[in-house]
């Protein structure tokens, strides 16, 4: 559903073999509802210029000076409730360990999370656990105002019950609580509004991305745009100010443009200027910080036009981007040797070195809940005249690994304890560089015959194509180059990675598929393709992979690792086969047979075990803290260090005490 900000569709189960993280490091932060909160490291901060630090301290101020904005936009009663309720949560009257006041914490927490009253997945309201009596009269005796609108809003089922609808035949205006839209305003009313006010003149632009389309005294459509002195002001002011702090420590003159049409954008909240400010950012590959601040994706507007307010900043992972360096360096090596038909390898190939960075804040849409990488920006024609960015966020992986430690997942699934040991030490390592030979030498590899095109394999296309890359990754994986390049410490670490491979592809992976549903997503048919196909290609009489039963549970099982990757190799060639001759009758059969049916057995009884471990279905995240030394005579920053001990109730009063500019009623 989510084009350009993708959320994390791996299995959260690889445990971390990674030596830059602190082992120290508490991952885990809170769990409440259906959400666990965890929180991140940011590796490498340290090794920043005292410059660059100073920019993220300034950028991340600029991010959390935002919160509101999106809280607003999710529905107009937003910030009234989330006041009302941190005010009584500061002032309660009462005893705090009576049930009542554990569902009032729960649906406070709820609100933070969600930026709002409707659940940030599925959008449907949630309703208090605590009685609308019970939050008056506590209210009440607190000294707690409040403006008693909210009271239906938050206690009555019927009224805003869904925060987008997607309903066919209604007007998706009237039935979403968004606040995109002033009340009254119908469907046809915004789309008339629209069609009349596009901008044909001059190159594409978003018509309405910064703003609110609200009804006059009149009956007319008027826009009230988000900008300094316009909507949102209040908070667009305080963000301007500390991206002007920012640009003085910008990393180069690139950067400092970015900066400047961003900072005139929201001053002035024209688009042109926003367009001009996405190219500049796009031409911005040298600097080491970079950032995401403003209004970006479109999804939560019913007509997806208007964007929500999001930030994150982050900073280039050397270590990683190093790693993938070293991959993309030898990329002939690993054409040339590769076990398809010398006929359909590449005779001058080019390895692709992927772009990792490291979160520092997380702020708006971004924020519990993230997305695990990013690919900007959003205008077609600026990505096809200009480019994009397009990164994965290596610490937020890290951290849902490192937090899924000790979750019962392993223990469960996996076979036997040495498995696990192995899995425990290497796991996290082996799906890094696993990922790494998919992005930057499995895509590039081999070549389509003459006359053959891309679009060949139809609507089959993406799921044998992903399971090409995966599979010149899997079999790489257990090469001795790969421990004579320094990637991998010894020549049995891979076998976490061919565990995980299988295991997840046959068996765990289904737990996110509904009971009775076929496997529709390409990455998860691949998965299944490729464990499937395996299993059903194994060596008579010797089962080099099988899934054994014990005690009513199945289990995979790998008796002979070099057979495995024997087998992996032979169905990379044919995969490679169907993909150079454009083989559309192999590759539908092939889908057909191993990636789409569910197994109806093994599900069900993998779903009732997943379902007894009790794992939270949503993660989000709270933030680290950046704390500034300031020269006491001229004010400026000398230093910036991290704090990692604010635990997430305390996050959020913090950041509604100190960053909250916004009126309640916008
Ligand atoms: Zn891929």
């Amino acid at each position: 559903m989510n084009k350009h900000l993708f959320i994390c569709v791996a299995a959260v189960c690889v445990l971390c073999g990674c030596n830059r993280h602190n082992q120290s490091f508490q991952y885990n932060v809170d769990k409440f509802y259906d959400l666990e909160i965890l929180r991140y490291d940011v590796p490498e901060f340290d090794q920043l210029t005292i410059l660059q630090k100073q920019l993220v301290y300034c950028l991340s101020e600029a991010a959390l000076w935002g919160r509101d904005i999106l809280f607003d936009q999710n529905g107009r009663y937003n910030l009234r409730i989330r006041r009302a309720c941190e005010d009584l949560y500061l002032n309660y009257p009462y005893e705090k360990g009576t049930e009542d006041f554990a569902a009032f914490e729960c649906y406070l927490k709820r609100v933070w999370f969600s930026n709002g009253i409707h659940h940030h997945y599925s959008e449907d309201k949630f309703l208090p656990e605590f009685t609308q009596e019970w939050f008056v009269a506590a209210c009440e005796k607190a000294g707690v105002t409040y403006d008693e609108a909210i009271l239906p809003v938050m206690f009555d089922p019927a009224v805003m019950p869904k925060r987008m609808s997607q309903q066919d035949g209604v007007d998706l205006i009237a039935e979403s609580a968004g606040n995109y839209y002033g009340e009254g305003v119908t469907q046809a009313e915004a789309e008339a509004w629209y069609a009349a006010h596009k901008d044909n003149s001059s190159e594409p632009m978003w018509i309405g991305l910064n703003s609110q389309l609200v009804k006059n005294e009149d009956g007319k459509i008027e826009e009230r745009v988000y900008k300094v002195g316009g909507l949102y002001g209040e908070a667009l002011e305080h963000v301007v100010y500390w991206l002007k702090e920012a640009k003085k420590y910008a990393e180069n003159e690139q950067q400092q443009i970015v900066l400047d049409k961003l900072i005139a954008f929201n001053e002035t909240g024209d688009l042109k200027l926003f367009n001009e400010y996405c190219i500049a950012w796009v031409k911005d590959l040298d600097s080491r910080v970079d950032f995401v601040n403003g209004f970006t994706e479109t999804y939560s507007d019913p007509l997806g036009i208007t964007g929500t307010w999001e930030s994150m900043v982050n900073f280039k992972d050397l270590a990683a981007t190093k790693r993938t360096q070293l991959i993309s360096d030898n990329a002939q090596w690993f054409e040339d040797n590769s076990p398809t038909d010398k006929k359909y390898k590449k005779e001058e190939v080019k390895g692709v070195t992927a772009k990792v960075i490291t979160a520092a804040i997380l702020a708006g849409d971004c924020y519990p809940a993230t997305p695990i990488g990013i690919n900007l920006p959003n205008a077609n024609w600026i990505r096809k005249e200009y480019g994009s960015k397009s990164v994965t966020i290596d610490n937020l992986m890290h951290a849902y690994n490192e937090a899924a430690k000790g979750n019962g997942f392993n223990e469960e699934f996996m076979i036997d304890d040495e498995i696990r040991g192995i899995y425990e030490q290497y796991g996290a390592m082996c799906g890094d560089l696993h990922t790494d030979l998919h992005e930057c030498v499995g895509h590039g590899s081999g070549k389509l015959m003459p006359g053959v095109t891309k679009d060949a394999l139809k609507e089959h296309a993406s799921t044998i194509e992903e399971a090409r890359a995966d599979l010149f990754g899997l079999y790489y994986l257990a090469d001795p180059k790969l421990v004579e390049l320094g990637l991998l410490p010894n020549k049995d670490a891979y076998k976490a990675g061919y565990y995980q491979q299988m295991m997840n592809g046959a068996m765990t992976q289904l737990v996110r598929i509904e009971p009775g549903k076929d496997i529709e997503e390409a990455h998860m048919r691949n998965r299944q393709l490729i464990a499937n196909w395996v299993l059903a290609h194994v060596t008579e009489g010797q089962a080099e992979v099988e899934i054994i039963e014990r005690d009513g549970k199945h289990y995979l099982r790998i008796n002979d690792y070099d057979g495995l990757r024997r087998l992996y190799g032979e169905l990379l060639a044919e995969i490679q086969r169907i993909t150079s001759e454009g083989d559309y009758v192999a590759a539908k059969e092939m889908v057909e047979t191993y990636a789409v049916k569910v197994n109806q057995e093994l599900h069900e009884e993998i779903r009732a075990r997943y379902a007894k471990l009790n794992l939270a279905p949503y993660k989000g995240f709270v933030n680290p803290r950046y704390i500034v030394e300031r020269d006491c005579e001229s004010g400026i920053i000398t230093d910036v260090k991290l704090d990692f001990t604010e635990g997430y109730i305390e996050q959020h009063l913090r950041y509604s005490r100190d960053y909250s500019p916004l009126p309640s009623v916008n």
